[in-house]
């Protein structure tokens, strides 16, 4: 089986393009740094500020639930799949190559 290139694939996946598929709806926005509920340990319809999102970075970070990463692991978490399965699923999804090694 082959392995993905992640280092690749965080170069062609954004976290806003995660955010994106989740329907985040930010609750505050200060430059590149977004807050708002969690899509990972919420329910929708509470909305907070727990969940930080730097898009210059494409890292993430809750306060609530103490997950935190880059944009892949946003979608592993929020999918509750392995890191394989949720790679190749992001990229379907998005209509993007997967980068296999
Ligand atoms: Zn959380």
């Amino acid at each position: 089986m082959h392995s993905i290139d992640f280092r690749e694939l965080r170069r062609r996946i954004a976290i806003s393009d995660v955010l994106t598929l989740l329907s985040f709806e930010p609750t505050q926005r200060r430059g590149s740094r977004l807050r708002g509920t969690c899509p990972i340990h919420e329910l929708r319809r509470v909305r907070n500020r727990d969940f930080s999102v730097d898009l210059q970075r494409s890292r993430f970070r809750c306060f609530g639930c103490g997950k935190g990463g880059n944009q892949i692991d946003l979608w592993v978490f929020t999918q509750d799949l392995p890191i394989h399965p949720a790679a190749i699923d992001l990229c379907q999804r998005l209509g993007i190559e997967v980068p296999w090694r």
